[in-house]
């Protein structure tokens, strides 16, 4: 008897069932499970597992198929089954409120949540049919979560991840790096994506050898020109956004319409700083006493090392080549080694906007230190913009003592986010979610702590906790998905650790606490209430989707709490007070400053920081400065 099918969800498939001989051959407790939980909805017939203690002592235990064949025993079966009925994870709330209705008791009746919207099966599976099904389901403390669990790269996936060069661009020419390759993972799953060109050292001083042959024809082009190239590239960008945005979640691992989001928001500096190009002034002025008049000039800096971090993998390439670009500078780039391919792909892009060879240079490389430091010693180059954590902008920094070269310095953060007793808490709830969980908590203005009046910080508390519970995690080409997975293995570890030591301090998990089993680097939403001072949670850049919530009693205590970190980067403030949103915003140790709303990224504003989130300002009128050198002629008038 057929009882099953084959689910196809974005480019993963997903095999929820096959003939009942073939599972009792597989005797997979984990299929039965999945059977189990699916049966609601698609009506199949429930086997039990032949060992179900052993389900429990093997959590990770596993099955592979290949759909096509599945197909083959039965298509019609497979195409009646709606696809998205299956949720790919269950976490967070969805796993709680499994636990709580008693659905993964021992009568192994699952209530599962509402499906979403059906899609047709068969569609998907056309598109899909070459990919291979497979599934793992976890059981872990009665908590039931279904991951996917080898790399599907279902045709879409394969298409735009082979869609982009992998090698280094150099002075126009792509080729191979002398080191080899290095690999791409997809965080979701672990697994390696595609491999990448590794530059050496020698590799990347071509790249400057490159920029800086480029570099005065580039700079004596007309302002105008060079804004319709970058004009050209916003475009592309633009009508390329899908396809750009399953490329970053692939190696990124952020939900594809967060993806789609950072795309958009990292055109947005080509097209603003394709109108900056034209507005570079000067000044004109008589000298004091009369006898003289002063002439200022701008003019591009000259070759730039552009280094950029793997969290917004276009978006911070973007924020320094167009006003690089816009200036007249020619520039080479470095990619983190997590997230090439948003970078090789916007080379890509520049090349076809009709940018003259040489004047962008890519190295991808394993080894950032050894590569970029003869380039940091190269009288030639003048200008080191970097966006990375504060610990590489100290050592990038005294690298670059020697050469006195000019510098952006874009680094960590610590937001603190203010909710004050006036405030909308409805506004305040929704600008934590966005302030905490855009790109997962992996942004640098991220909210890192939460201050909240004590009047409200339970009723906020909970609140909070309930809309980051209730979000759906997994991998980020999956429908409906809100939260991806951490970068790496290291970054997972580093958010169970903060955690830890929160926990350990006495802080309450109002909701998750702890990393998801299984492939990939996922971590669930966490909320966590009784955080003490003095927890590395409030002094350190968490970086993941966690939230500790901690009261205050007055105005002064909460600006001193929000300003007591060596970061200045973001900060966030709720209140509809407005002399007091002006007091506080006078009074905070940040750059940016988020009132009433829990995002301040805007091509058109200058972000940046002080004190040890850096120096230097990307974005807005400020954003072209950073790549300009300011001249003087004194004219004799004698
Ligand atoms: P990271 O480890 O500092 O790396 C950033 C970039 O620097 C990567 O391309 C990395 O290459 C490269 N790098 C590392 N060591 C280097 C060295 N010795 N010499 C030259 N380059 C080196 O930071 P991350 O983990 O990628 O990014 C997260 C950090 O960036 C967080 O602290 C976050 O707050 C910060 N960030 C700041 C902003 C901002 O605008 N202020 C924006 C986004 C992120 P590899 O990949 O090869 O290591």
């Amino acid at each position: 008897m057929v009882f099953g099918g084959v689910v196809v969800l974005g480019g993963v498939v997903v095999f929820a069932g096959v003939v009942e001989e073939l599972l009792a051959e597989l005797c997979c407790c984990a299929c039965a499970a999945l059977s189990t939980v699916c049966e609601p909805w698609l009506n199949v017939a429930r086997v039990e597992p032949k060992d179900p203690e052993a389900c429990l002592n093997d959590p990770t235990e596993t099955f592979d198929t290949d759909p096509a064949d599945a197909l083959a025993t039965d298509p019609a079966t497979a195409s009646e089954i709606d696809p998205t009925a299956i949720p790919l994870v269950w976490a967070g709330a969805a796993a709680a409120e499994l636990e709580t209705a008693g659905a993964l008791d021992a009568s192994g009746v699952a209530e599962p949540p509402l499906p979403p919207d059906p899609q047709p099966a068969s569609s998907m599976l056309a598109a899909n049919a070459a990919s291979t099904a497979s599934v793992r389901v976890m059981r872990a403390r009665r908590k039931m979560y279904v991951l996917p669990m080898s790399t599907i790269i279902a045709s879409d996936e394969r298409r735009v991840v082979e869609s982009v060069p992998h090698q280094l661009l150099i002075g126009g020419d792509w080729r191979g790096g002398e080191h080899g390759t290095l690999e791409v993972e997809d965080p979701a799953t672990g697994e390696l994506l595609v491999e990448v060109a590794d530059a050496s050292p020698a590799d990347a001083v071509a790249a400057l050898d490159a920029a800086v042959a480029a570099g005065p024809e580039w700079a004596a082009r007309a302002p105008r020109e060079r804004g319709e190239i970058l004009r050209r590239a916003f475009e592309t960008i633009v009508e390329r956004a899908d396809d750009l945005a399953l490329l970053m979640t692939l190696e990124m691992g952020k939900p594809l319409a967060e993806s789609r989001s950072e795309i958009i928001y990292a055109a947005e500096f080509l097209r603003w700083f394709s109108e900056e190009a034209v507005r570079i002034d000067g000044r004109y002025s008589v000298s004091p006493n009369g006898s003289g008049r002063l002439m200022t000039m701008r003019q591009p800096v000259g070759p730039c090392l552009l280094i950029t971090p793997w969290n917004f993998p276009l978006a911070m390439g973007t924020r320094k080549v167009a006003p690089a670009l816009a200036a007249g500078c020619s520039v080479v780039m470095k990619p983190a080694q997590q997230t090439p391919l948003s970078t090789l792909a916007f080379a890509q892009i520049l090349e076809q906007s009709g940018l003259p060879k040489g004047v962008v240079n890519v190295v991808t490389s394993s080894d950032a230190g050894a590569t970029t430091e003869p380039l940091l010693s190269d009288q030639r180059l003048r200008k080191l913009s970097f966006t990375g954590s504060t610990g590489v902008g100290r050592l990038l920094m005294s690298q670059a003592s020697e050469t006195l070269l000019r510098l952006s310095m874009e680094l960590g953060g610590n937001a603190p986010f203010l909710v004050f007793d006036d405030a909308d808490l409805d506004a305040a709830v929704e600008g934590a979610v966005l302030a905490k969980m855009r790109n997962g908590g992996e942004a640098c203005t991220a909210a890192n702590r939460f201050h909240v009046h004590e009047s409200v910080a339970a009723d906020f508390s909970e609140r909070l906790a309930r809309r980051l519970g209730a979000m759906k995690v997994g991998r980020g080409t999956e429908p409906e998905v809100e939260l991806g997975p951490l970068i790496d293995a290291k970054q997972r570890d580093k958010v169970a650790e903060l955690v830890g030591d929160a926990l350990e301090r006495g802080a309450k998990p109002l909701t998750g606490g702890k990393a998801v089993d299984g492939p990939g680097y996922f971590y669930e939403p966490t909320v966590l209430g009784g955080v003490e001072d003095g927890t590395r949670l409030l002094t350190e850049e968490i970086f993941g989707p966690v939230a500790p919530v901690i009261s205050f009693s007055s105005e002064e205590e909460a600006i001193r709490a929000a300003n007591a970190t060596e970061y200045g980067l973001a900060a966030y403030m709720f209140t509809t007070n407005l002399k007091r949103a002006i007091r506080v915003a006078e009074a905070l140790e940040t750059g940016m400053i988020g009132l009433n709303q829990g995002i301040v990224s805007n091509a058109a504003a200058p972000f940046g920081g002080i004190k040890q989130s850096g120096f230097g300002r990307e974005g807005g009128h400020e954003g072209i400065s950073e790549y300009l050198e300011t001249k003087y002629v004194a004219i004799n008038m004698d």
